[in-house]
């Protein structure tokens, strides 16, 4: 052992990596994801789109949600598809030992690892000429069949083939599928405005899909599934439901449509809730600024809190609260306050008012259920002009996710059951 000049330096001492209960326990918030909630939200998808089946959309760590224990609980409640947009995600899934659902990846640049895909029996959208190229070389490394959607643009202008596209490139499809290399499976497009469920656009991309599908079949495919619908459309329009609904943020528990109905409306429950511990209180004098560049200014003496969570733990910057309005909402002690000036990296103050008795260590709550009248993930896209799906997607990756399932027996086992990132 190489001892340094002096000698005097003491030799760091430091936990093993992988001490997952230390790494919950020593980091000073967390998102605790319940487990019986995404099994429910599932569920209740499920009763509103009857004659269809459920793919769960998985993307982007499940919303930042956990990919597999989420997938996992998606499962349970009746999904019998995951949709995972990158091919990483795809793999990870089957991974992990999730075998029984159909899953399905959309999102991929030239030279993406599709022979492990077609291997893994993933399902692999096509969306360009060059794709289907890839996808029928990957089915030949891989000695199988890829099962294929063709994805349709069908008036989003976003990924996908024009109907023109579609047309063209239908005999390299046939013969493809004629020499064994690929099998359509699927026929799907996404849509622009189904958050708006009265937007003319949601009628004309169904006329344009109904087209495409009748051009696919009359090219004389037969695929086993058409899909359209995201969350919003599977919750507010029966009619684009087709073979299959591919929800996302629904699964999670919160509104793909706020100005029509909050998660209750439509039996969903969040999943996620956010919380942390303070980490310090203090009383201050009337006129402190408070964070950076003093946007906050006390009216009076007061307790202030440190809540160390900041915009690397996605605490988004656009929520800090000044002059021209309060910040992003916190729960502390039973009572709803806001952010009190900037959004710092790693932490935000509170305003806890006069008098104010918490102390460091006490819980408090960014976002969950709302059921007890708390702040959503909602609340604070409200509160950052944003929407809730950059909410809880964007929960930074130092951040442990904890699973818990409300529905078991035994909370206690349960909460150290953080996933490893
Ligand atoms: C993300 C995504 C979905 C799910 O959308 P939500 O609005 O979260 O329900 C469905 N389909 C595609 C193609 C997507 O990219």
């Amino acid at each position: 052992m190489s001892r340094p000049p002096g000698g005097t330096t003491p030799r760091p001492v430091v936990p093993p990596a992988g001490a997952r209960l230390g790494a919950v326990s020593l980091y000073p918030a967390r998102a605790v994801v319940d487990l019986a909630a995404i099994r429910g939200n599932v569920r209740s998808l499920a009763a509103h789109a009857p004659s269809a089946q459920v793919m769960a959309v998985v993307k982007a760590d499940a919303y930042g949600h956990g990919l597999v224990p989420s997938a996992r609980a998606a499962v349970e409640g009746g999904a019998t598809w995951l949709g995972a947009a990158q091919v990483a995600e795809a793999l990870e899934l089957r991974r992990a030992g999730v075998v029984g659902p159909r899953v399905l990846t959309w999102l991929y640049a030239p030279g993406a690892p599709l022979a492990d895909a077609v291997a893994a029996v993933v399902d692999v959208s096509v969306a360009a000429a060059w794709a289907l190229d890839e996808v029928v070389a990957a089915a030949r490394v891989a000695h199988r069949t890829a099962r294929v959607h063709l994805k349709v643009d069908t008036g989003l202008g976003r990924n996908g083939l024009t109907p023109g596209d579609l047309a063209a490139l239908l005999p390299a499809v046939l013969r493809a599928q004629a020499e064994g290399a690929v099998e359509v499976v699927g026929v799907w497009s996404h849509l622009a405005f189904a958050d708006e469920p009265a937007h003319p656009t949601v009628r004309a991309q169904a006329g344009v899909f109904a087209d495409a599908v009748r051009t696919v079949e009359q090219a004389g495919l037969r695929p086993e599934v058409r899909h359209l619908a995201n969350s919003a459309a599977t919750l507010t329009d029966p009619s684009v439901h087709h073979d299959l609904v591919r929800p996302g943020i629904a699964v999670y528990g919160l509104s793909p449509v706020p100005q029509v109905g909050g998660p209750a409306d439509f039996g969903l429950v969040p999943a996620m809730t956010f919380e942390a511990e303070l980490a310090t209180v203090k009383t201050v004098p009337a006129g402190q600024g408070l964070s950076y560049a003093h946007r906050y200014v006390t009216p009076q003496e007061t307790v202030v809190g440190i809540v160390p969570v900041g915009y690397a733990d996605g605490v988004p910057r656009h929520a800090s609260g000044g002059q021209d309005g309060p910040g992003g909402p916190l729960r502390v002690g039973g009572r709803t306050l806001a952010v009190a000036g900037r959004v710092c990296m790693d932490q935000v103050v509170v305003d806890l008012g006069p008098g104010a008795c918490e102390v460091a260590g006490d819980r408090v709550e960014l976002f969950g259920t709302g059921a007890d009248g708390g702040p959503t993930a909602q609340d604070w896209a409200d509160a950052a002009g944003t929407i809730a799906y950059e909410i809880v997607t964007r929960v930074g990756a130092r951040v442990p996710r904890v699973h818990v399932d409300t529905a078991a027996p035994s909370q206690g086992a349960d909460r150290t059951q953080e996933v490893a990132r």
